[in-house]
């Protein structure tokens, strides 16, 4: 027979103690009541040693839960392994909130499980994170100018390159904490995106001059000189894409082609001259000599008149009603009789245009 618990005189489980008595001298878990919080009133981030923690967007539809969450995983301390937590909301005013905490687990393991009950308090102040305070202070410290070349930037290029912008800075929010856009401002030729971040902008530059293949010029101009220290930069970068947007001709070594689509996989053309479709990556594309033939309107179209096998097809200039030949090849096969078809002039050579298919034109600059 084992000896009584020295506290109650029940039959005793572990060092001399009975469970229960065992359990309330082995609490699971520890902490302390009322804790504060302080989270910033603009974007909800809680302030934690050395800094703020972000609130990621859209994780929770109940902000003041991940805020709590984010000091409790401080603030509760285990005491042993293989706690488990849960949270009863008891009640909630603009600045407190009260809690139940309910903990269930050994506090030995040769014991067994039971549920521990505390009531906790958490006191809300309301500040101002540090990026908060960056944007409302105008903080930035670089700028992308987007412009192309020969022309005006289009909106499908504004609207891809913006939205590359915020993507990349929705996933460097809470690792920088100077991710932000500041502001975007468009002009008559293209648009500029400002960056509290000189690093993430930087890298955002990096993607979008090599996708665009852009012209890129850096420029740094200092902004404050502090007396013995650094210099401090604002760097514009500006980057100003190709004269050629889908849809247009491009010679590329020396073949005349058209533009299929730019995007992360390359640059998509079809050759006129070889007929087929290739795509190349945006750095072979450097390498290679692209150069600008004529905007998408260029092209003329015609009318099949004769279509026979064995002889060149005959089409007519719908708007001069001139006539001419074209030799069968790859890119004519399907081609009908009364069918319109688009040709460009290049070299003094009428060439096919090929017939963008729908989800080509679909896919325009994706990324
Ligand atoms: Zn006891
Ligand atoms: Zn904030």
């Amino acid at each position: 027979m084992k000896a009584p618990c020295y506290l109650c005189g029940e039959p005793s489980a572990l060092e001399g103690l009975c469970e229960d008595c065992y359990n309330k001298d082995h609490p699971l878990i520890e902490f302390s009541t009322p804790l504060s919080i302080e989270t910033c009133k603009k974007c909800g981030s809680v302030k934690v040693p050395g800094g703020w923690k972000t609130i990621t967007p859209s994780t929770s539809d109940d902000i003041k839960e991940e805020q709590v969450g984010i000091l409790l995983d401080r603030e509760i301390k285990p005491l042993v392994e293989g706690v488990s937590l849960t949270l009863e909301e008891e009640n909630r005013l603009d600045r407190v909130l009260h809690l139940r905490v309910h903990a269930v687990g050994r506090s030995d393991p040769s014991l067994n499980e039971h549920e521990e009950e505390y009531p906790l308090e958490i006191r809300f102040t309301h500040g101002s994170c540090d990026m908060c305070n960056r944007i409302s202070g105008g903080y930035y410290e670089a700028t992308i100018q987007i412009r192309a070349d020969g022309r005006s930037v289009t909106d499908e290029e504004e609207a891809a390159i913006t939205a590359l912008a915020r993507e990349r800075t929705i996933s460097a929010y809470g690792k920088d904490d100077k991710a932000f856009i500041l502001d975007i401002m468009e002009d008559k030729h293209g648009f500029d995106i400002v960056f509290g971040s000189e690093h993430l902008c930087r890298r955002i530059v990096e993607e979008i001059e090599l996708l665009y293949l852009a012209e890129r010029k850096d420029n740094y101009k200092l902004v404050s000189q502090e007396r013995g220290g650094k210099g401090k930069y604002r760097t514009t970068f500006l980057l100003r894409l190709p004269q050629y947007v889908v849809g247009d001709f491009i010679e590329v070594s020396g073949n005349p082609c058209q533009v299929l689509k730019i995007g992360k996989g390359g640059l998509s053309c079809y050759d006129m001259l070889k007929n087929h479709s290739f795509t190349m990556s945006q750095k072979s594309a450097k390498k290679r000599n692209v150069s600008f033939i004529a905007p998408a309107s260029e092209k003329r179209a015609f009318t099949v008149v004769t279509y026979v096998h064995g002889q060149p097809i005959q089409v007519m200039d719908s708007t001069n009603f001139e006539m001419h030949e074209l030799e069968h090849n790859e890119s004519t096969k399907g081609i009908e009789h009364g069918e319109t078809v688009y040709l460009l002039r290049h070299n003094d050579k009428w060439h096919l245009v090929p017939i963008m298919q729908k989800d080509v034109e679909g896919e325009i600059n994706g990324f």
